[in-house]
C-alpha cells in the first residue's frame, strides 16, 4: 500500500477536527491573510468551528477580504487542532501559541523548521495560498468567490503581481481557477499590490530619501520618527523593499526600526542569488529572492552588522561566479 502523503495526512487531520484554530505571521502581508482567509471561510463553509489569528490584525488595505472582520488578535478558548500558515517557524505567530503542540504547518518558506506534526512545506510553491489553492479541492473543502479572492490575493501579492523569479506555469493556471471560482483579479491586484495611502507615500519618502549604494548593494533605513512624521499607521515598511527591488543593484536592504527596540530587516536580491541563507544567519528566514530577520540592537548597530554581512555574501559570490552572473 502507498504510504499517504502530508498533503493527504493534513487532509484528513482538517476533516476530522470539530474546532480549528488557524494562525498566520506578524506584520502579516497578503500571503499570511489569503492563506488564514481562505482556509478559515473554506473550513466554516464546511461546518467547522474556526479561530482565525494574527497577532497584528489585518491590513487596512487588505480589509476588503470577506472575512477579516472575523480575525482576531488573540487566541480565545482551548483543545483544537492548531494550523499554522505561512510561517516559517514558531516565532513567526509572534509567539502566540507558547508551549502548544502545533498540529500542522503549511509553508513554502526554505528555511521552514518544520516544527509541527504534519509539516506540509512545499518551497516550490509561489505562495502557501497556493498551497491551498491546490489542497482545499483534494481535501473536499469549498472554494466560494470569498475564499478563491483570499487565495488569489496571496499569490498575487507574494510573487508581486505574477513577476518573481519562482512563477511558473503551474501558478499561473491556478491564478485562472481562482478567477474562474469568482476571484475579481483587478481589485485584488489593485487593493493587495498597487494602492497606497499618502501616508504610506510619505513614510517610503523618508526611506527614498536615505537611501544608499555601495557597489552592487543598495540600502536604505526607516525611523520610528519617519513613521510618525508620516502618519503612518503599520509597523511595516508600507512596501518600500519591494519597490526598491526594482532599481539596479543585486541586494537591497531595507532596515525598519520597530517599537520593540529590534530592527527588521528586509533582503531582496536578484534571481541567482540565494539571501535567505543570510537572513538565517541573523535568526530570520525567507525564500532565496526575499527574506527577513528581526535583530535585536540600534538602528546604526545593526546597520552595521547587516551591511558587513551582506557585503561579505556579496563578495564571496563575485569570488566564486563572476560578478553579475545569474
Ligand atoms: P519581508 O522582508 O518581511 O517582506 O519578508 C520577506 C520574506 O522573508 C517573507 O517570505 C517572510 O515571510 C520572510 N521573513 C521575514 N521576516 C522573517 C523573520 N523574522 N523570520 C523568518 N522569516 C521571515
Ligand atoms: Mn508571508
Ligand atoms: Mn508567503
Amino acid at each position: 500500500m502507498k504510504p499517504e502523503s502530508t498533503r493527504q495526512l493534513v487532509g484528513e487531520a482538517l476533516q476530522k477536527a470539530e474546532n480549528i484554530l488557524l494562525v498566520s505571521h506578524i506584520r502579516p502581508d497578503g500571503d499570511a491573510i489569503g492563506a488564514l482567509l481562505g482556509l478559515g471561510l473554506s473550513l466554516i463553509q464546511a461546518g467547522k468551528t474556526v479561530q482565525i489569528v494574527s497577532r497584528d490584525g489585518v491590513p487596512p488595505n487588505l480589509r476588503f477580504l470577506k472575512g477579516s472582520e472575523r480575525v482576531q488578535r488573540s487566541v480565545t478558548g482551548m483543545a483544537r487542532l492548531i494550523v499554522v500558515v505561512d510561517c516559517s517557524d514558531l516565532e513567526r505567530t509572534g509567539n502566540l501559541l507558547e508551549g502548544e503542540m502545533v498540529d500542522v504547518n503549511i509553508d513554502h518558506h526554505i528555511t521552514n523548521l518544520h516544527f509541527a506534526r504534519y509539516n506540509l512545506v512545499e518551497p516550490t510553491a509561489v505562495a502557501t495560498s497556493a498551497i491551498l489553492a491546490e489542497c482545499l479541492p483534494e481535501w473536499g473543502l469549498p472554494m466560494d468567490a470569498s475564499v478563491a479572492s483570499a487565495l488569489l490575493t496571496g499569490i498575487i501579492t507574494d510573487t508581486i503581481g505574477f513577476r518573481t523569479a519562482n512563477m511558473n506555469p503551474a501558478a499561473l493556471r491556478l491564478a485562472a481557477d481562482l478567477m474562474e471560482k469568482g476571484a475579481h483579479l483587478s481589485e485584488v491586484y489593485r487593493r493587495g499590490l498597487v494602492q497606497k495611502t499618502f501616508e504610506a507615500a510619505r513614510f517610503w519618502g523618508a526611506g527614498l530619501m536615505r537611501l544608499q549604494r555601495s557597489d552592487s548593494l543598495l540600502w536604505t533605513t526607516l525611523r520610528q520618527v519617519d513613521r510618525q512624521e508620516a502618519g503612518y499607521p503599520g509597523n511595516d515598511d508600507a512596501d518600500l523593499v519591494n519597490m526598491l527591488s526594482g532599481v539596479d543593484g543585486d541586494v537591497v536592504v531595507v532596515l525598519n526600526e520597530q517599537k520593540s527596540g529590534k530592527i527588521k530587516v528586509s533582503w531582496r536580491a536578484r534571481p541567482g542569488l540565494d539571501i535567505s541563507v543570510l537572513a538565517l544567519q541573523f535568526g530570520g528566514g525567507g525564500h532565496p529572492a526575499a527574506a527577513g530577520a528581526e535583530v535585536p540592537g540600534s538602528l546604526s548597530d545593526v546597520e552595521h552588522r547587516v551591511l558587513e554581512a551582506t557585503r561579505k555574501f556579496l563578495d564571496e559570490k563575485a569570488g566564486t561566479n563572476g560578478k553579475g552572473n545569474a
